[in-house]
């Protein structure tokens, strides 16, 4: 048998046994392998043959447990859309962390994997589309230089789900620097005692802050650190475009990384209030609200932290509201920064926030595509858009070119960083679509692999991207995504 190389060293499992159930998954009738990333399992060190045999599927379908694996399912809570719930792993286990070669330490889970003590009424089951959604667009977002949860493969069971029809069944293998949650903390917070409180900011402390040792007081290094990472993972998803959907407190991870790819999508044209979620009715996780909720998060951990932060409760407060009163500033700096980048500006003006702005306002006005304002930009191509044939939209682009004049580096260089900005190609819904509808119907994968292709450089500006920045043909009804299949 060949050795797939899978290393676990499992230090969840030595957290206080409230924070995890001891689960096996449930073995599936029929696995075959859909999708294997490669390049993330050279990164891994793991053997890409080894993974694609029968022994190395089956450990990907939950048939078989690697040696050195100890399965469970992670408790946690959470607000959903501002409601406070025990959650907990009701459909994925932690197979354990593997530690690669190189050192770094990654949970492998199993998403999809049967039920749990936490599934509630639910079959702990993922149906094969959204499995492949999830892989193509967190590999996506990673390509895109934003922290994120990874697909390592997707593996069919060979058995259906049961949802408002019947799907092929498919389990996921994710990767994540932890799948700790402001969920987490809330549940220890909730329910578990003071030292168990302890225990789990230790914890975060170890696996994702090194340097906290030296801090005065590392707890409240936990809350600023979480703050910084959020701060700039949220300026990241807004400066692409992307609406996660589902910013529950159970989906905003401790490491800063994108978790959770349920009803999340891409917006094409410009607008503040864009929502994909089909249960988002009143709009609270519309792409203009993101940064909002990231601080009502934020504050929901500050909360479960107070106990730690001091034990007189007045001075927890005043020092978790300090942390938190720098989450603007943080989420603030990190946008405007990322904004100029998109312009082309190394340097900072004081007329830049009033540009970006404008530049945006017009964009909302003309219902451009956000992506395609920015491709252009960086082309130097105006065609196509309403936005550009208005009187408007050249002012501004004078006032641009004036701005650009005053750098102190080359336009060949402000162009440059533009093109390291601005994604040629992102994924786009009528494609992710596209591609899904060929695997899971016609089981042609060949489809996904070249949008995949495509978005593993999205700067590259290459001619084969070109098609994946044509916009969907326009259509009557708005795109829907959905959670929980
Ligand atoms: P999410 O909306 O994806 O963040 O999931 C919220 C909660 O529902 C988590 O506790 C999930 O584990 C659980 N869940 C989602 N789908 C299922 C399912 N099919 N079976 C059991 N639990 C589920
Ligand atoms: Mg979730
Ligand atoms: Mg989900």
């Amino acid at each position: 048998m060949l050795d797939a190389g899978w290393k676990f060293d499992n230090s969840y499992a030595r957290l206080p046994e409230r924070f995890f159930s001891k689960v096996l998954p449930t073995p599936v009738r029929a696995p075959k392998l859909a999708v294997l990333n490669r390049s993330l399992a050279v990164k891994l060190g793991l053997n890409e043959e080894a993974l694609r045999s029968e022994d190395g599927v089956a450990v990907f379908a939950g048939n078989q447990i690697p040696g050195g694996a100890e399965p469970l399912a992670q408790a946690y809570a959470g607000h959903q859309f501002g409601y406070f719930t025990m959650l907990g792993d009701g459909r994925a286990v932690l197979l354990g962390e593997h530690v690669t070669p190189s050192g770094e330490r990654v949970d492998i889970q199993l998403k999809g994997s049967g039920r749990t003590p936490y599934s509630r009424g639910g079959d702990g089951r993922a149906a094969l589309g959204p499995m492949l959604r999830e892989y193509i667009v967190s590999e996506a977002m990673h390509a895109l230089g934003i922290p994120t949860t990874r697909s390592l493969a997707v593996v069919t069971t060979g058995e259906t789900i049961m949802r408002e029809t019947e799907l092929p069944g498919a389990v996921l293998t994710r990767v994540a620097s932890s799948h700790l949650r402001v969920g987490t903390f809330q549940y220890a917070a909730q329910w578990g005692t003071i030292e168990e409180l302890r225990a789990l900011a230790d914890y975060a402390l170890w696996r994702h802050f090194p340097g906290f040792e030296e801090a005065e007081n590392r707890y409240l290094f936990l809350l600023e650190q979480v703050i910084e990472r959020q701060a700039e993972l949220i300026a990241k998803w807004q400066l692409v475009g992307f609406v996660h959907g589902v910013m529950n407190t159970d989906n905003m991870t401790i490491s800063g990384e994108t978790i959770d790819y349920g009803p999340c999508a891409f917006m094409d044209t410009y607008s503040l209030e864009t929502v994909f979620s089909s249960i988002d009715t009143e709009g609270r996780y519309a792409y203009g609200n993101q940064p909002y909720i990231g601080g009502w998060n934020l504050a929901r951990f500050a909360e479960s932290l107070l106990p730690l932060l001091d034990e007189n409760e007045e001075k927890a407060i005043a020092l978790a509201q300090g942390a938190l009163d720098e989450y603007p500033k943080r989420y603030h700096h990190h946008w405007l920064s990322g904004m100029r980048a998109k312009l082309g500006l190394a340097e900072e003006q004081e007329g830049d926030q009033e540009l970006i702005a404008d530049l945006l306002r017009l964009m909302e006005a003309h219902r451009a595509d956000y992506t395609n304002t920015f491709r252009a930009l960086t082309l130097g191509e105006y065609t196509g858009m309403a936005l550009f044939d208005s009187a408007e939209f050249r002012e501004w682009q004078e006032r641009w070119q004036t701005r650009l004049s005053q750098e102190s580096v080359s336009r060949e260089e402000a162009y440059e960083r533009m093109r390291r900005h601005n994604p040629a190609v992102i994924p786009r819904n009528h494609r992710v679509e596209e591609a899904l509808a060929a695997a899971v119907h016609d089981g042609d994968y060949s489809v996904m692999e070249r949008f995949l292709e495509a978005l593993s450089d999205p700067y590259a500006y290459s001619p084969e991207q070109e098609k994946y920045a044509e916009l969907p043909p326009p259509s009557d009804r708005p795109y829907r995504t959905f959670c929980g299949t």
